[in-house]
């Protein structure tokens, strides 16, 4: 069994079809692009093959390179990783090259057989780079595929010669939304963009026919002709000039200088555009490697790409039978409840969406109406899908209709007290085996699951705001539940095809857990008299997507103020006061409530936009004369979070530290750019990591604690991935 096969028609075209075996997506491996290297010179090879066309067997063409390959090329390299990517790398630019090249005469550029691809469905990735290479690219007219290059989602960048292709054939400038922004495309808008060549009903049949009439002038490209300029202009070309001044500038100041592959994307196309086509691959090719052996790009791979997918196919689910859901009950009709009804019947499952009144209930079935009226306006969706997804909500009162439900989701009112009428209400009414979730942020799964009957049945499942937009669902085990109740909530969140992290009872869980001394690190900073602006740039410059007082504004003071009050009455003498919390307490005393009122530790103008720093902050808390260190600022902001999420570890509140770095990228956001706090530590290593910790609590005290767990392994010389290596982790 290979990836590609070749069968030759009667007309002498060679179709080459792309179809790993035992996959629903094509993936590239390394035996992949030998098989391809095969079948290329067997083809170029034959006299009778007159043309070559590139296809899958698959209603997709290509999910892009299997990422594990980059580790394998450098585990297989020993003590050179960096020699083992970079000649796997031009290993590729060669096969690639071949097929561009396809057999022409290097003087006369006469003499190739013509090379087409056709592809069925989405192209990304390699998936795009190989039919770059290919002389004309025919797409299905298929509105669901997605064509592009997304590499730099992951911290990498086209490294097998999509990078140098896009650049030479649209220029810099048109081609940075694709390769700095890993913008996709339907077939037709990539058409339009210049991606590729042509949208048609059938692609296979339409490639066939233009290889067999193609000149050589049709299939060579552009930068193997005599006179060729790259469109938009070089950089010394005054118009280039200008895009690369640009561009540099543009670059740094999206990502604050701290994704590598940014960058060195940026001097790949800088660099080889001053140099022939050949010099420019083995430019990229280098900084491919250059990349590669960033620690940064490998964290961000595995987190991303790795480990993301391993949560996402199951990971950590327990060994029971299938638990997909049915119909699905959620319990309040509020902003949680109306998010989690849309995403549910978005993934076809049936709803029943419970309120006190028909209107708050028919309410939040209207913000479905509203998402889905957006989506018709920017033709995401059509009329049809947005009537069949209404279909399937049931807005409703009636305790009844949760009859034949087999989970309920509640997100009512955060109060004990509500939720426990409510459960007994509900488990009253649905079968048996179901599974109650409740979506609370704050109060114990532990406690919630007292109301229940069946709390081995009783889980929780909590989602970020807003719903249909955040990617990660923490699923919280009480003390009593049971596997069956974690498979249903795991495989709910397959369904609606979001990415789970699994973690134990404990106050504010995972991510808020992490996330709260973040905000309150930063405020508190304030009542020091650092400069509000300096804790604001400080957070953005080290990666995190918003400062800390950006977030409090945005979460609302009022809900910090009232989470600070439930944990002090929570933790009572053991609650460790903290000036932040004067701070929240005053902003709320004066109606300073963040963004909603348009008013909190920014000013905002009428439309809500944040037009700046509130002044008043520096009348309140004068800002010293002597400004901290800016490494200082950042150490505080990012250990406050990390070292939390090594305590959970430690807690087993997290069991998993795969599951600690994914959840706090898509959680809140921790500095992607890291691969998460474990990776993070990784980065910095376990001993500077002490070193910082015990400077850090010796000057502001107590909470940056250093964990035994992180003492341990800067005694014994350990990083995370190496202790809790995947085979050991769920
Ligand atoms: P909300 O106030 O917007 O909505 C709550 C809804 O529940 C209201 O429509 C209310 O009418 C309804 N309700 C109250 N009692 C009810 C009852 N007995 N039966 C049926 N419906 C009832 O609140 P929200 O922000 O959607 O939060 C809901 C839950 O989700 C809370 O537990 C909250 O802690 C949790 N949560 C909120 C967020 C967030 O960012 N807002 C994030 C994660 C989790």
């Amino acid at each position: 069994m290979t990836d590609f096969t070749t069968s030759i028609d009667a007309d002498g075209v060679a179709v080459i079809t792309w179809d790993v075996p035992n996959k629903s997506m094509n993936v590239m491996s390394l035996e992949g692009f030998a098989a391809l290297d095969t079948q290329i010179d067997a083809a170029l090879a034959d006299d009778a093959v007159k043309g070559i066309v590139i296809t899958s067997g698959k209603k997709d063409f290509a999910g892009g390179m299997d990422l594990n390959v980059i580790a394998k090329m450098k585990e297989d390299a020993g003590d050179e990783p960096a020699r083992g990517l970079f000649e796997g790398t031009m290993n590729m630019h060669g096969v690639l090259r071949k097929i561009e090249r396809a057999g022409m005469d290097p003087k006369t550029n006469k003499g190739g057989k013509p090379i087409a691809s056709a592809l069925p469905g989405t192209a990304v990735g390699i998936g795009l780079e190989l039919p770059l290479s290919t002389h004309r690219i025919f797409a299905a007219d298929n509105p669901k595929a997605k064509i592009g290059l997304p590499e730099i989602m992951v911290g990498i960048f086209p490294g097998a010669g999509g990078t140098t292709r896009l650049v030479r054939k649209m220029g810099a400038m048109a081609a940075s939304p694709y390769l700095l922004e890993g913008k996709l495309l339907a077939p037709t808008a990539a058409m339009r963009a210049g991606l590729i060549d042509e949208v048609v009903a059938d692609p296979v049949a339409a490639a066939k026919e233009w290889v067999l009439n193609a000149k050589d002038a049709d299939i060579l490209k552009p930068w193997d002709a005599k006179g060729y300029k790259m469109p938009g202009g070089t950089p010394y070309h005054p118009a280039g000039f200008m895009t690369f001044v640009g561009a540099s500038a543009m670059v740094h100041g999206k990502t604050n200088g701290v994704y590598p592959a940014a960058k060195a994307l940026l001097s790949a196309v800088y660099e080889g555009a001053q140099v022939p086509f050949d010099t420019a691959l083995k430019i990229e090719a280098r900084w491919f490697t250059n990349v590669l052996m960033n620690p940064s790009s490998a964290a961000m791979i595995r987190s991303l790409f790795i480990n993301k997918e391993a949560l996402d196919k199951g990971a950590v689910r327990p060994d029971v039978a299938d638990e997909t859901v049915k119909k699905v009950g959620v319990l309040g009709a509020g902003m949680m409840g109306a998010g989690i009804a849309f995403v549910s019947a978005k993934a076809g499952i049936n709803v029943v969406l419970i309120d006190n009144s028909q209107e708050a209930a028919d309410r939040g079935k209207g913000y479905a109406e509203g998402i889905l009226d957006k989506g018709i306006k920017r033709q995401k969706v059509t009329p049809e899908k947005k009537d069949a997804v209404l279909g399937l909500i049931n807005a409703t009162t009636d305790y009844a209709a949760l009859a034949d439900c087999d989970l309920i989701v509640e997100a009512v009112f955060e109060d004990m007290g509500v939720k426990a009428e409510v459960t007994k209400k509900t488990e009253a009414i649905i079968p048996e085996d179901a599974i109650f979730a409740t979506n609370t942020s704050t109060l114990p799964i532990t406690g919630l699951a007292k109301a229940s009957a069946r709390p081995d049945q009783f889980i929780g499942i909590h989602f970020f705001s807003p719903v249909d937009k955040m990617m990660l669902v923490e699923i919280i085990k009480g003390r009593e539940t049971g596997d069956r109740a974690v498979a249903k909530a795991l495989d709910f969140v397959r369904q609606i095809r979001k990415t789970p992290i699994v973690v134990n009872d404990a106050r504010f869980f995972y991510a808020n857990r992490c996330i709260l001394p973040y905000a309150n690190e930063g405020i508190r900073m304030i009542a020091e008299g650092v400069e509000p602006a300096m804790i604001e740039n400080a957070a953005t410059l080290v990666g995190m997507p918003v400062g800390p007082l950006q977030l409090t504004d945005e979460v609302s003071i009022d809900l910090s103020a009232k989470i600070l009050r439930a944990t002090r009455d929570g933790m009572g003498d053991a609650y460790v006061a903290s000036p932040s919390d004067d701070i929240i307490e005053s902003m709320e005393a004066d109606g300073r409530l963040g963004r909603k009122a348009n008013a909190g530790f920014y000013e905002y103008d009428d439309k809500g936009k944040r037009t700046g720093l509130w002044s008043g902050l520096g009348e309140a808390h004068a800002a010293a004369e002597e400004q901290p260190d800016l490494t200082e600022v950042q150490h505080r902001l990012l250990f406050a979070q990390a070292l939390e999420a090594v305590r959970a570890l430690e807690e087993g509140v997290l069991m998993d530290i795969r599951e600690g770095d994914v959840g706090a990228i898509l959680g809140w956001g921790f500095a992607p750019w890291s691969g998460g706090p474990f990776s993070w530590l990784d980065i910095l290593g376990a001993a500077k990591a002490v070193e910082v910790c015990d400077a850090l609590t010796a000057k502001f005290g107590e909470r940056f604690t250093t964990p035994a767990l992180l003492r341990d392994m800067a005694d014994k010389g350990e990083t995370f991935y190496g202790r809790f290596a995947p085979a050991k982790a769920a």
